[in-house]
């Protein structure tokens, strides 16, 4: 199989290298046409961005930051609870077409809702978040099949409802712009 294009897993801030690299290799399993590296470079996350009253950080101020310097296909992975201008809150964001995306752990752990700590449930909304931020780098849009990784996810149990992989349209169309 050759690899069409390659995306870097970045964290930003305290995210374990180690869960990238799981992360990585689950990724491929569902894009196989991408190349998924984790990048030995930390990104620091921009105090500028965090806002006290929300005790949350600003992700328009998070993209802004890194946008210009990303030269490469880029996933940022932060621990920290994300909200953009008009959203409380938010998994992630994505130049769309463009080469940078983040998600955020923080409402994916089962941890959040005051259930205990459920490792496989953590890691499949982490790959679905991923995936769906990544093709939005490509260009996807929202799909209102419910099922497809590129359902807009209002709460988790929009998550937890739709499955990692893009329903045949949305694959479709990643497939021909990444051909
Ligand atoms: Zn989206
Ligand atoms: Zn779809």
């Amino acid at each position: 199989m050759k690899f069409k294009d390659e995306v870097f897993l970045v964290a930003l801030g305290d995210v374990e290298l180690n869960l990238l690299k799981r992360l990585s290799s689950e990724l491929m399993e569902i894009l196989p046409l991408i190349e998924f590296k984790v990048s030995a470079e930390r990104f620091n996350i921009p105090v500028e961005a965090f806002n006290a009253r929300r005790k949350q950080y600003n992700s328009d101020v998070i993209m802004m930051c890194y946008a210009k310097s990303v030269k490469r296909r880029t996933l940022l992975v932060t621990h920290v609870d994300l909200y953009a201008s008009t959203l409380n809150f938010i998994f992630g964001q994505a130049e769309s077409p463009g080469l940078l995306a983040i998600i955020s752990l923080a409402r994916l752990d089962t941890h959040f809702y005051g259930d205990s700590f459920n490792e496989r449930l953590f890691m499949d909304r982490t790959v679905k978040e991923a995936v769906h931020e990544i093709c939005h780098t490509y260009g996807l849009r929202h799909c209102p099949n419910p099922r497809c990784v590129m359902h807009f996810s209002n709460s988790i149990l929009d998550t937890d409802f739709k499955s990692k992989l893009p329903c045949a349209s949305c694959m479709r169309k990643l497939t021909a712009i990444l051909e």
